[in-house]
Protein backbone atom coordinates (compact mmCIF):
# COMPACT_ATOMS: atom_id res chain seq x y z
CA UNK A 1 0.00 0.00 0.00
CA UNK A 2 1.02 3.32 -0.86
CA UNK A 3 2.09 4.58 2.23
CA UNK A 4 1.21 8.39 1.63
CA UNK A 5 -2.24 7.46 1.01
CA UNK A 6 -2.88 4.42 2.99
CA UNK A 7 -4.56 3.28 -0.46
CA UNK A 8 -3.96 -0.88 -1.55
CA UNK A 9 -1.36 -1.19 -4.61
CA UNK A 10 -3.43 -4.23 -5.27
CA UNK A 11 -6.76 -2.70 -5.29
CA UNK A 12 -6.96 0.39 -6.03
CA UNK A 13 -9.45 2.79 -4.48
CA UNK A 14 -9.53 0.71 -1.59
CA UNK A 15 -7.38 2.29 1.37
CA UNK A 16 -6.04 0.06 4.16
CA UNK A 17 -6.07 1.08 7.36
CA UNK A 18 -5.46 0.28 11.56
CA UNK A 19 -3.86 -2.84 12.55
CA UNK A 20 -4.65 -4.23 8.58
CA UNK A 21 -1.94 -1.67 7.00
CA UNK A 22 1.62 -2.05 6.73
CA UNK A 23 3.10 0.80 7.02
CA UNK A 24 7.06 1.11 7.70
CA UNK A 25 8.12 1.90 11.03
CA UNK A 26 4.61 2.23 12.36
CA UNK A 27 3.67 0.14 14.48
CA UNK A 28 -0.14 -1.33 15.02
CA UNK A 29 -1.81 0.10 17.95
CA UNK A 30 -5.29 1.67 18.93
CA UNK A 31 -3.17 5.20 18.72
CA UNK A 32 -2.20 4.37 15.30
CA UNK A 33 -5.63 3.41 13.68
CA UNK A 34 -7.19 6.18 15.13
CA UNK A 35 -4.32 8.26 13.59
CA UNK A 36 -4.42 6.63 10.17
CA UNK A 37 -8.06 6.48 9.79
CA UNK A 38 -7.91 11.00 10.34
CA UNK A 39 -4.94 10.94 8.02
CA UNK A 40 -7.19 8.14 5.55
CA UNK A 41 -10.10 10.55 5.29
CA UNK A 42 -7.96 13.35 4.63
CA UNK A 43 -6.16 12.05 1.61
CA UNK A 44 -9.57 10.56 0.82
CA UNK A 45 -10.89 14.02 0.48
CA UNK A 46 -8.22 15.30 -1.32
CA UNK A 47 -8.19 12.63 -4.13
CA UNK A 48 -11.95 12.92 -4.75
CA UNK A 49 -11.16 16.72 -5.16
CA UNK A 50 -8.22 16.51 -7.82
CA UNK A 51 -5.79 18.08 -4.65
CA UNK A 52 -2.73 16.58 -3.26
CA UNK A 53 -3.05 14.14 0.09
CA UNK A 54 -1.18 16.35 2.83
CA UNK A 55 1.64 14.82 3.98
CA UNK A 56 0.90 12.37 6.72
CA UNK A 57 2.59 13.14 10.36
CA UNK A 58 1.15 10.28 12.82
CA UNK A 59 2.04 10.24 16.51
CA UNK A 60 1.98 6.73 18.60
CA UNK A 61 1.73 6.77 22.00
CA UNK A 62 1.53 3.61 24.24
CA UNK A 63 0.92 3.70 28.71
CA UNK A 64 1.31 0.68 30.30
CA UNK A 65 -0.04 0.36 33.92
CA UNK A 66 2.27 -1.90 35.86
CA UNK A 67 0.22 -0.99 38.96
CA UNK A 68 -2.29 1.65 40.32
CA UNK A 69 -0.08 4.25 40.95
CA UNK A 70 2.93 2.99 38.30
CA UNK A 71 2.42 3.97 34.53
CA UNK A 72 5.55 3.50 31.84
CA UNK A 73 5.21 4.86 28.33
CA UNK A 74 6.62 5.09 25.21
CA UNK A 75 5.87 7.61 21.93
CA UNK A 76 6.83 8.75 19.06
CA UNK A 77 5.99 10.24 15.65
CA UNK A 78 6.34 8.84 12.24
CA UNK A 79 6.82 11.06 8.84
CA UNK A 80 7.11 9.74 5.03
CA UNK A 81 10.67 9.46 4.52
CA UNK A 82 12.61 9.84 1.13
CA UNK A 83 11.05 6.73 -0.14
CA UNK A 84 7.89 6.91 0.84
CA UNK A 85 8.64 4.96 4.03
CA UNK A 86 7.09 5.77 7.26
CA UNK A 87 9.83 6.18 9.23
CA UNK A 88 10.19 7.82 13.27
CA UNK A 89 11.53 11.17 13.52
CA UNK A 90 14.91 10.79 15.82
CA UNK A 91 14.61 12.77 18.65
CA UNK A 92 10.52 12.63 18.83
CA UNK A 93 8.98 10.75 21.73
CA UNK A 94 10.27 8.80 23.84
CA UNK A 95 10.59 6.05 26.73
CA UNK A 96 9.73 6.23 30.26
CA UNK A 97 13.25 6.37 32.01
CA UNK A 98 14.14 2.92 33.76
CA UNK A 99 14.97 4.53 36.56
CA UNK A 100 11.87 6.90 37.50
CA UNK A 101 11.26 8.50 40.61
CA UNK A 102 7.65 7.56 41.97
CA UNK A 103 6.51 10.18 41.98
CA UNK A 104 7.09 10.24 37.66
CA UNK A 105 5.67 6.65 37.62
CA UNK A 106 2.49 8.08 39.32
CA UNK A 107 2.07 10.90 37.26
CA UNK A 108 2.39 8.57 34.26
CA UNK A 109 -0.42 6.36 35.66
CA UNK A 110 -2.65 9.27 35.49
CA UNK A 111 -1.60 10.61 31.87
CA UNK A 112 -2.57 7.26 31.07
CA UNK A 113 -5.83 7.64 32.34
CA UNK A 114 -6.11 10.62 30.85
CA UNK A 115 -4.76 9.13 26.89
CA UNK A 116 -7.48 6.37 27.84
CA UNK A 117 -10.33 8.74 28.01
CA UNK A 118 -9.46 11.07 25.54
CA UNK A 119 -8.99 8.04 22.67
CA UNK A 120 -12.21 6.42 23.90
CA UNK A 121 -14.63 10.17 22.89
CA UNK A 122 -12.64 11.00 20.23
CA UNK A 123 -12.91 7.54 18.31
CA UNK A 124 -16.54 6.45 19.61
CA UNK A 125 -18.13 10.26 20.54
C1 LIG B 1 -3.42 -7.21 24.64
C2 LIG B 1 -3.39 -5.98 23.76
C3 LIG B 1 -3.06 -4.74 24.33
C4 LIG B 1 -3.01 -3.60 23.56
N1 LIG B 1 -2.70 -2.39 24.14
C5 LIG B 1 -2.72 -1.26 23.42
C6 LIG B 1 -2.46 0.02 24.01
O1 LIG B 1 -2.20 0.14 25.21
N2 LIG B 1 -2.50 1.12 23.25
C7 LIG B 1 -2.80 1.04 21.92
O2 LIG B 1 -2.85 2.10 21.29
N3 LIG B 1 -3.04 -0.16 21.31
C8 LIG B 1 -3.01 -1.31 22.02
N4 LIG B 1 -3.26 -2.52 21.42
C9 LIG B 1 -3.44 -2.60 19.97
C10 LIG B 1 -4.85 -2.17 19.53
O3 LIG B 1 -5.80 -2.92 20.25
C11 LIG B 1 -5.01 -2.44 18.03
O4 LIG B 1 -3.90 -1.91 17.33
C12 LIG B 1 -6.28 -1.77 17.52
O5 LIG B 1 -7.41 -2.32 18.16
C13 LIG B 1 -6.42 -1.95 16.00
O6 LIG B 1 -7.66 -1.45 15.59
P1 LIG B 1 -8.34 -1.97 14.26
O7 LIG B 1 -9.63 -1.26 14.19
O8 LIG B 1 -7.38 -1.86 13.12
O9 LIG B 1 -8.52 -3.53 14.46
P2 LIG B 1 -9.43 -4.30 15.53
O10 LIG B 1 -9.61 -3.50 16.79
O11 LIG B 1 -8.83 -5.67 15.62
O12 LIG B 1 -10.85 -4.35 14.84
C14 LIG B 1 -11.10 -5.23 13.76
C15 LIG B 1 -12.57 -5.66 13.89
O13 LIG B 1 -12.94 -6.37 12.70
C16 LIG B 1 -13.71 -7.49 13.08
N5 LIG B 1 -13.62 -8.46 11.98
C17 LIG B 1 -12.59 -9.29 11.67
N6 LIG B 1 -12.89 -10.03 10.59
C18 LIG B 1 -14.11 -9.65 10.20
C19 LIG B 1 -14.99 -10.05 9.14
N7 LIG B 1 -14.61 -10.99 8.24
N8 LIG B 1 -16.19 -9.46 9.03
C20 LIG B 1 -16.56 -8.49 9.92
N9 LIG B 1 -15.80 -8.07 10.95
C21 LIG B 1 -14.59 -8.65 11.08
C22 LIG B 1 -13.10 -7.95 14.39
O14 LIG B 1 -14.02 -8.73 15.13
C23 LIG B 1 -12.80 -6.62 15.06
O15 LIG B 1 -13.90 -6.13 15.82
C24 LIG B 1 -3.31 -3.69 22.17
C25 LIG B 1 -3.65 -4.93 21.60
C26 LIG B 1 -3.67 -6.06 22.39
C27 LIG B 1 -4.07 -7.39 21.75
Amino acid sequence: MDQHTFESTLVPGIHVIGDSSVAGALPKSGHTANNIGKMTAAAIVSLFRGTKPPLPSHVNTCYSLVGPEYGISVAAVYRLDKDGQLAGIKGAGGLSPMEAPPLQRSQEAGFAQGWYESITADSFG
